[in-house]
């Protein structure tokens, strides 16, 4: 699993295509905020991919009583890191909890339908990987996650 170049598209189709019809049948616009180029991070794709998952997962349940759910996915390429962005519009995360959220074992989800550990080792593999993983406030609410990771400039 050394980390090569990983095409951030790509991942985010893959994890696009795993909740395809959890993402119809709740109705969610998704939004696809990125650069007509293809961009590459340097990582590993199956391990991008798994915090991707994990991210819009959370999204998704974040959003389960939001009236018009909208995902926005957003790559921002910069000269040698690259934000890669989950936004939702879901009632986002409580300042008091914002400090807390990377923690393993933590989670504001009823037993049985959260176990807490999907941050934390979002965040691990993210850091493995060299990069960042963070949470905030997304203009007008809703939670925001931004993973920054070393740009490659192309698939090795
Ligand atoms: P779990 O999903 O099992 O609760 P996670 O580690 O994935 O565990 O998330 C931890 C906690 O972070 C969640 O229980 C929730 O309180 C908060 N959280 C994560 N993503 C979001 C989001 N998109 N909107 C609001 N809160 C979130
Ligand atoms: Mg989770």
């Amino acid at each position: 699993d050394r980390p090569t170049g990983v095409s951030v598209p790509a991942c985010f189709d893959y994890a696009l295509r795993l909740f395809q019809s959890r993402l119809r049948e709740s109705g969610v616009a998704v939004e696809r905020d990125w650069p007509e180029a293809e961009t590459w991070v340097r990582a590993d794709l199956v391990r991008l991919e798994q915090v991707l998952v994990n991210l819009i997962g959370n999204a998704l349940q974040a959003m389960s009583q939001t009236p018009q759910p909208r995902l926005r996915l957003i790559i921002e390429p910069d000269e040698e890191r690259v934000r890669i962005r989950v936004v939702d519009n879901g009632p986002g995360i409580a300042a008091e909890h914002l400090g807390q959220i990377f923690e393993p074992f933590f989670t504001t989800k009823s037993p049985g339908s959260g176990l807490g550990l999907g941050l934390s080792i979002s965040a691990r593999i993210i850091d493995d990987l060299g990069g960042e993983l963070s949470a905030d406030r997304a203009t007008g609410g809703g939670a925001r996650f931004t993973i920054t990771l070393p740009r490659a400039a192309g698939p090795d």
